[in-house]
């Protein structure tokens, strides 16, 4: 766990003056929060202008807006496409193509429509584009001989849609877990997404969110508490509360997010002693993931449930608050104190929940998520920080952390595995490692050198970061005066290894990559440090490759007619690894 007894010092300190604020707030914030200019505006949109939801089948969400996932707020709906890929996807306005997007990752093949009155609205993990769009994205590709592609058309494309007609086809491409639809409605000078369920798209909800799990957080670490049921807990520590909540939308399952939480701290004589609100109608790419401060970092991590941190760190830069306590719950023993929860969907369904704390020996059951036999060594502020330790120095740039946090590192016997924290609690960026080599005896053991003057390999080396079993991160190192230098972009088990093994190139049938309709297919394949490259040429000429990294399969599509028919042709496709081990698969083929 973090310094508690560093940050209460803080908490004291502050205490008085923020009660002051938040009483403020508990007044401003309901007109500066209240219902709708967001809906207001969807409604006046609407009423100057055509407007077509996206798909022609009936509206189910998978996602919502402001959902947490991964390290950031979910931006978009996810609508589901009925399992399918292929369904026509409409433009939503009137509008011109302002961004073409192409990726293994993220929105994947991803079209940006610029409508009237400063609104934009996003389609990803398309299959394809619409023919023009389509043509028009390949040949920037063959332009730029790149295989993904982020531009803007030129107004000479002519590439302008109205209300209702189609822009291409629903995929699941991009870093898409399954055939959907994601839709984002956005602001378009500052590029800010807008929560579409406020007014753009309808979706019939009756059902209030869930609230089911309180969380306490104490220097002794982590306790949690039926939000069902239980009714008043004795404390005897500072403590800060977060709660599990979330939504389920009509017609799916899906944990979805809330739209609105406002926890209410009130003393024995139902004085309010702070508020805390948030509301999610506008995010804001720039800061998205500070979610990782807004939710309690360390369940996130572990359980990935939608937990709610009823305070504002001092480090997160999200605008979504209105109150923003450092949200202490401190009592003397005998002290009563009443949290009072409301948490509502942008539907208007809402849930309300009433947490009673009173000070005294507390019977809770505290868990510790950090530090596992290891003593943290450095407690930093936002400050850089850098932590000498036995065989490594670590370094974190300035704003790295969203509240003072403490920072440890272990290397295991061999000197090959190590251990970096904070493991569970949040932070941005990378850290810069410089890790010493190990003994001579483990280098011998890993290099096969023979005498002690061979020197130690200094290139193919890879950090790797697996979660039970399976390899999350492989990040390439450099070598620098026996030392490994590379930036790691988390916590938790390290281990080095050698990455010498070339990637694997397959193509599709045995022998032949081609297939039915004269597409090309290879399965590429490489362990630890990933494929990085793909360069494919046809006659000695480049072409383009779809790349998909969730199949491992690289596909050459014969609509963009680089082939000849007929004639055997020289094709070659050269796969690199993040290391740069190489592997070439050649031969002659005859399209038909
Ligand atoms: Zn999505």
């Amino acid at each position: 766990m973090r310094t508690f007894e560093t940050q209460i010092g803080r908490f004291k300190a502050v205490f008085s003056i923020c009660h002051m604020l938040c009483v403020l707030c508990v007044f401003s914030s309901s007109s500066s929060l209240g219902q709708g200019a967001q809906s207001q505006r969807a409604q006046q949109f609407k009423a100057a202008h055509s407007w077509t939801d996206p798909l022609t089948v009936p509206l189910v969400l998978s996602g919502n807006f402001g959902e947490l996932r991964g390290n950031h707020f979910h931006t978009g709906l996810d609508m589901k496409t009925q399992g399918r890929e292929g369904l026509p996807v409409l433009a939503s306005t009137d509008g011109v193509l302002a961004r073409v997007r192409m990726s293994p990752w993220g929105y994947g093949n991803a079209l940006y429509l610029k409508g009237p009155d400063g609104i934009t609205t996003v389609y990803a993990h398309l299959q394809r584009f619409a023919p023009d769009v389509q043509s028009w994205a390949v040949a920037r590709t063959y332009k730029g001989r790149s295989l993904g592609l982020d531009a803007t058309p030129p107004a000479s494309a002519g590439l302008t849609f109205q209300a209702g007609d189609t822009l291409g086809w629903s995929g699941n491409s991009g870093g898409s877990g399954g055939p959907h639809l994601h839709f984002e409605v956005r602001d378009t000078p500052s590029q800010h997404p807008l929560n579409p369920l406020q007014g753009w798209v309808t979706k019939s909800d009756s059902r209030p969110p869930s609230a089911p799990t309180w969380w306490l957080e104490s220097e002794r670490g982590l306790a949690s508490v039926p939000a069902n049921g239980v009714d008043t807990v004795v404390v005897e520590d500072e403590i800060r509360v977060s709660i599990e909540a979330y939504d389920r939308l009509g017609g799916a399952s899906n944990i979805c997010g809330i739209h609105t939480l406002q926890a209410v701290l009130k003393d024995g004589q139902g004085e309010v002693q702070w508020t805390h609100r948030f509301e999610l109608d506008e995010l804001n790419f720039s800061v998205n993931k500070d979610m990782n401060a807004h939710t309690l970092f360390p369940v996130w991590k572990r359980e990935r449930d939608q937990v709610h941190r009823l305070h504002r760190l001092p480090g997160n830069r999200l605008g979504v608050y209105a109150g923003a306590p450092d949200g202490v719950v401190a009592l003397d023993s005998g002290e009563v104190a009443t949290l009072e929860c409301t948490v509502r969907d942008v539907a208007g369904n809402e849930t309300f929940r009433t947490l009673v704390f009173k000070g005294g020996a507390s019977g809770l059951r505290w868990e510790r998520v950090e530090f596992e036999g290891v003593a943290p060594q450095v407690t930093s502020s936002s400050d850089a920080l850098t932590l000498s330790a036995p065989q490594a120095t670590l370094s974190w740039d300035e704003q790295s952390f969203f509240e003072p946090t403490q920072v440890g590192w272990r290397t295991d016997s061999t000197g090959l595995s190590a251990r970096v924290w904070p493991e569970f609690e949040a932070w941005r960026g990378k850290v810069d490692v410089t890790w010493s080599f190990p003994s001579p005896e483990v280098m011998w053991g890993i290099s096969g050198a023979a005498l002690p003057q061979d020197a130690w390999p200094t290139t193919q080396w890879v950090a790797v970061h697996e979660v039970e079993g399976q390899i999350k991160h492989a990040i390439p190192a450099d070598v620098q005066e026996g030392a490994w230098r590379m930036a790691l972009p988390g916590g938790g088990a390290w281990r080095m290894v050698r990455d010498a093994v070339a990637p694997k190139v397959i193509p599709y049938h045995s022998g032949t990559p081609l297939v039915q309709g004269g597409d090309a297919v290879w399965f590429v394949e490489d362990l630890l440090s990933g494929v990085d490259t793909l360069t494919l040429t046809i006659d000695g000429r480049w072409a383009r490759l779809v790349w998909d990294p969730k199949r491992n399969m690289a596909t050459y599509e014969a609509s963009d007619d680089q082939h000849p028919s007929g004639a055997p042709v020289r094709v070659e496709l050269e796969v690199t690894d993040a290391v740069g081990n190489a592997a070439t698969w050649s031969g002659t083929l005859v399209w038909p």
